[in-house]
């Protein structure tokens, strides 16, 4: 905006006032921005003053002045150009060289540009410059990234460092703050002043401003986390919108008849006891079942922790009622498991039971319509068949989905137009990811939630141990021989197939290679065989086969085991560099022993010293395992990992904003339970709020 001013040129005031634009808000002017940057701004979605000023730092760097900086240091520094001249480089290719003699406060010192001889006339004499880069010998400044600044030269402020782009560096962006800084007089308050009463926050103008330009850490921290608070709160209050509005529009079956079915099932059908977590779970579902308020639940265990105990617990009280109940898989060979776990489970019970997917033949399927129609059938398993538009329902009161994360909003208003008219059906998720809570709040927040954190009895405990150093490697080996001598069967799991996958990786264990190694040396009394994703399939199944059956005695594997396989009679497992695995990873795969009568061993070959290890060692639970992988991880690293939703956040971080996580979703609670629509006057800027950062989500809530 710099560039309005000037001879012959009308004043910006001037030209402004010729303008009608379309809002009038300064926050929704588009930045300054031209070609390369302009592109870089709209990558980093900075399109207007305002998305510029929600811009978080990334870090703030201590100020520095000229006569502070020593020879090697990288800073950002705010000086005046003094004297600036291009010279030629003597080094073909180049363009010539641009000098600046730039000056703080406390002193001189000269600036070079290389490549970009325009800035000579650009930046003359008395210009303002934002300037990062290296201090040099000679009292030369070497620069990175340049940006003009309306500010003056004052030296020694703190700086922020914003998240750039090609084309748009932190220097520059930093100095398009500063110019923006007025701007944020017009910035508006979503916070009801009953709650920034109490919480005693900050306006959010003046969280903003510190966020950008405080004083010293202690105020940019405060300004962020008002900020974060704020955050936190907005997406609480849309996840618990999208859920009072599904609540609000249709009521329910209330499942209160007696428990006559589900009784004698869970007295004499089941092969066992319950679990203390199964029996919590199944007493706070039916009484959840018996209100008129859809249930919206998720249920969280590890696979093997009795979800579909719990989950056909709920859908016999269906029966009980004389309704029916449908549980919904994302794939049809999840569906056949479940159908074949049910009808396992069901016994002896007279319910009526049946399959449906994509694959069931036309005419058993017009056969079982007619059936879900005419309430002859009582519990149904598929995949999306189940919602598909012929499919109809007498009285559908009970919908289990078993992996929530792939059951979308679609689906979701798809399954409620089973029930009858103006009714919902109790839903319960089931997923076998354990999550902390944190994450749970943020992804699931709409969702009441479950856990089943035991494992029945029948499973034995893993002890793990970590296996460092070549005489621990040496005793790891003779357990594993005790326990097939014992008639047991063992695992030895490697990060890769081939050492050439990775030319660096030094004294990584090949499958290929360990294969060989361990049959004609530590293990070669014993019949060993070996299984990875690049042997053909029919290689694979024959692998798989032998070891299933107890005709070899030990599978030398990727993590192609990681899933499926079931062989009760292994018991121990010795995982190669362990520390390549992440530690959800580590936990299923050691989930491979242990499922029979025997005691179990797991042998996690790495450092001794690795956090990571050492949490698996010590803990069993997935939940709790969940929680120190997230302690451990820094931020940032969690985008694109199977728990991501973390990295959501434009201000707020996990885990350490969890406490405000918590007190936003108490407030979430009490303003949602109060105004369910956010309608009141003193809300509707809140609401509006809501709308622009999720915007989404509430598109959501009215679909649902
Ligand atoms: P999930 O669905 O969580 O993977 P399931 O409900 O399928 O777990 O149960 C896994 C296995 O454990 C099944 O074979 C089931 O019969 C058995 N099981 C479930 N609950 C118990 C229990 N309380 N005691 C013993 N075995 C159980
Ligand atoms: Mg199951």
């Amino acid at each position: 905006m710099a560039g309005f001013a000037g001879n012959g040129v009308p004043s910006r005031e001037a030209l402004l006032a010729t303008v009608r634009w379309p809002r009038p808000s300064r926050l929704a002017q588009p930045l300054p921005l031209k070609g390369k940057a302009a592109q870089a701004a709209e990558s980093l979605e900075l399109r207007s003053v305002g998305d510029l000023l929600e811009h978080a730092p990334r870090a703030r760097r201590e100020g520095r002045t000229v006569a502070g900086l020593n020879r090697g240091d990288t800073a950002t520094v705010v000086v005046e150009v003094r004297a600036i001249t291009q010279r030629p480089v003597r080094r073909r290719g180049m363009r010539p060289l641009v000098e600046a003699t730039v000056a703080d406060e406390t002193g001189p010192m000269v600036a070079t540009f290389f490549n970009q001889p325009w800035l000579a006339r650009r930046y003359p004499p008395g210009t303002r410059l934002v300037l990062h880069g290296k201090y040099e010998a000679r009292n030369r400044f070497r620069v990175a990234s340049h940006a003009q600044t309306d500010e003056a030269a004052e030296g020694g402020e703190d700086v922020s460092h914003y998240p750039a782009a090609e084309g748009l560096s932190s220097t520059q962006i930093l100095a398009l703050m500063r110019e923006a800084r007025p701007a944020l007089a017009e910035v508006y308050e979503p916070l009801p002043a009953r709650l920034r009463v109490s919480e005693r926050l900050a306006p959010r103008a003046a969280a903003l401003e510190a966020l950008h330009f405080g004083a010293d850490a202690h105020a940019v921290e405060a300004g962020r986390r008002r900020l974060a608070f704020e955050e936190l709160l907005l997406l609480q209050l849309a996840l618990l919108a999208r859920r009072a509005a599904r609540a609000g529009k249709r009521r329910a079956l209330a499942l209160d008849a007696p428990a006559t079915v589900s009784k004698r099932w869970l007295e004499v059908g089941l092969p066992f006891a319950l679990t203390g977590d199964q029996q919590a779970a199944i007493s706070e579902i039916a009484a959840e079942l018996a209100g008129s308020r859809p249930a919206q639940r998720l249920l969280m265990g590890e696979v093997g922790s009795g979800k579909t105990v719990v989950a056909l617990y709920a859908m016999l009280r269906a029966v009980d009622c004389g309704a029916q109940a449908a549980l919904m898989a994302p794939t049809e060979t999840l569906a056949e498991q479940h159908f074949a776990t049910i009808q396992r489970l069901l016994g002896s019970e007279p319910v009526t039971l049946a399959l449906l997917t994509g694959s069931t033949p036309a005419a058993r399927r017009a056969q079982l319509l007619a059936r879900l129609a005419s309430g002859g059938l009582s519990l149904i398993v598929g995949t999306h068949a189940l919602i598909e538009e012929p499919v109809r329902f007498r009285s559908l009161a009970v919908a289990v989905v078993d992996e929530q994360h792939r059951f979308g909003v679609r689906q979701r208003a798809a399954l409620d137009a089973k029930a009858q008219s103006g009714l919902a059906p109790h839903l319960l998720h089931m997923t076998a990811t354990p999550i902390p809570r944190t994450l749970a709040l943020c992804n699931y927040g709409d969702l009441d939630q479950t856990r089943l954190r035991q494992l029945p009895a029948r499973r034995q405990p893993i002890a793990t141990h970590i296996v460092s150093g070549t005489r621990a490697r040496a005793r790891a080996y003779e357990r594993i021989a005790e326990e097939i001598h014992a008639g047991r069967q063992a695992f030895v799991v490697c990060p890769l197939v081939e050492q050439a996958d990775e030319p660096d990786a030094g004294d990584v264990r090949a499958a290929t290679a360990e294969f060989e190694r361990l049959r004609a040396g530590e293990l070669r009394d014993f019949r060993v065989v070996l299984i990875h994703g690049q042997l053909p399939h029919r290689a694979k199944q024959a692998a798989m086969a032998a070891f299933a059956a107890g005709e070899a005695d030990v599978l030398v594997a990727t993590t192609v085991i990681e899933v499926g396989i079931d062989v009760p009679n292994a018991a121990v497992m010795l995982i190669e560099n362990a520390e390549r695995f992440g530690i959800s990873q580590l936990h299923q795969l050691r989930g491979r022993v242990g499922r029979g009568e025997h005691a179990a061993l797991c042998l996690l070959c790495g450092p001794r010293d690795s956090p990571r290890l050492a949490a698996l060692a010590e803990h069993d639970d997935g939940f709790a395992l969940a929680e120190i992988d997230l302690r451990l991880r820094k931020e940032g690293e969690l985008i694109g990992t199977r728990q991501s939703g973390l990295g959501q956040f434009a201000i707020a971080r996990m885990p350490e904003d969890e406490a405000l996580l918590t007190s936003a979703r108490n407030w979430a609670t009490r303003l949602i339970d109060r105004d369910p629509e956010l309608g009141q006057p003193e809300h509707l800027l809140l609401a509006r709020a809501i709308a622009r950062v999720h915007g989404e989500i509430e598109a959501r809530a009215i679909a649902a």
